[in-house]
């Protein structure tokens, strides 16, 4: 039964997978709009099942405490990276979940390497790490406006011509590295139509509970939208690696991104196949004696164990 789920997932996700090595140009291989023709009913059926999935995994992961997932979330503006975040990890346990928000660096961050605050909020083992953008902006957003880099203050040798394709290098190897620890890096770009971003930009407008979303800026980086698509279609390409794929997430339609999102996650810690930890002899033995202490413990009148009685008046026995 686990299996098939499993195999289910994984048949799901494969279309949005960048083979690693792949050459991607984004408007040519990805359709925003595809949705593997499902309907809409049937697919906010499917995010409920996978909402509830996760939140098993998570817990088991969190007992393991053994591996650590990175999921990155990477999108033009108006992509909708806070309302996947919100819907794929509705029915997680807070506790063992991160969220990070990566905004125009600081001047403390500014004064180390580009990687260090990226670094900084990586999950702890047993924990799932959300970057609602990520280290890819250093390769983005920077490349699209090299101010940014001027703004990095590097030494003029690292700052050459050769610098994206260092940083593709880089960025493969720190993730091969958290990776090998045992750290699972995911990472999902949801593509979003330049007509669907008009679209959102403008009900970003015209709501006024909206408008705090929208900014000037906004519509200035519109007009760079070609710049975005190139940058977005070399990093995809350099960094599609054997232990990090990149997943091109159909994003015109939110409820299709949320579940393929929620599926690119599940497939990870299907992978993972996180357990619960067994219980040793010495440790069983311990639990024995301890319930037998508690049992003695109990007042007048109260049952031994009272779990254990309420359980068996559930049964009738
Ligand atoms: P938002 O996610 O809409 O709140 O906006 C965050 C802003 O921070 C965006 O305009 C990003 O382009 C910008 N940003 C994120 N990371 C970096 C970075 N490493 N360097 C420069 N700007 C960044
Ligand atoms: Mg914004």
């Amino acid at each position: 039964m686990a299996d098939k789920q499993a195999r289910r997932i994984a048949k799901f996700i494969a279309p949005l997978r960048v083979k690693p090595g792949s050459r991607v140009d984004l408007e040519r291989d990805f359709d925003p709009r595809y949705k593997a023709r499902m309907k809409k009913r049937k697919g906010t059926e499917l995010l409920r099942t996978g909402v509830a999935l996760l939140a098993e995994y998570q817990a088991k992961l969190a007992a393991q405490d053994a591996y650590g997932v990175l999921l990155c979330l990477q999108a033009i503006d108006a992509g909708g990276k806070d309302g996947t975040i919100r819907h794929v990890m509705s029915g997680v346990n807070p506790q063992g979940v991160h969220v990070s928000s990566f905004k125009v660096p600081s001047a403390e961050e500014l004064d180390h390497d580009y990687l260090w605050r990226y670094a900084q909020r990586l999950p702890a083992r047993g924990e799932i790490a959300i970057f609602n953008r990520s280290h890819y902006e250093e390769v983005l957003v920077v490349r699209v406006h090299p101010e940014n880099l001027d703004r990095q203050r590097l030494p003029e040798e690292a700052k050459g011509p050769d610098v994206w394709e260092r940083r593709y290098r880089e960025i493969n190897d720190w993730e091969r590295y958290l990776c090998d620890n045992g750290f699972k890096v995911v990472k999902i770009f949801l593509n979003l139509s330049n007509e669907e971003q008009r679209t959102r930009f403008l009900k970003r407008i015209d709501l006024p509970e909206k408008n705090w979303k929208f900014s000037g800026a906004d519509v200035r980086e519109r007009a760079r939208w070609d710049d975005y698509q190139r940058a977005f279609s070399e990093m995809i390409s350099a960094t599609s690696t054997p232990w990090a794929p990149w997943y091109v997430v159909p994003a015109d339609r939110k409820w299709f991104a949320r579940i393929s999102a929620a599926a690119v996650l599940a497939h990870t810690l299907t992978e993972i196949d996180p357990r619960y930890p067994a219980v040793g002899k010495k440790a069983r033995k311990e639990l024995r004696a301890a319930k037998r202490r508690l049992e003695r413990e109990a007042p007048e009148g109260a049952a031994r164990d009272p779990y254990a009685a309420g359980r068996e008046a559930e049964r009738g026995v």
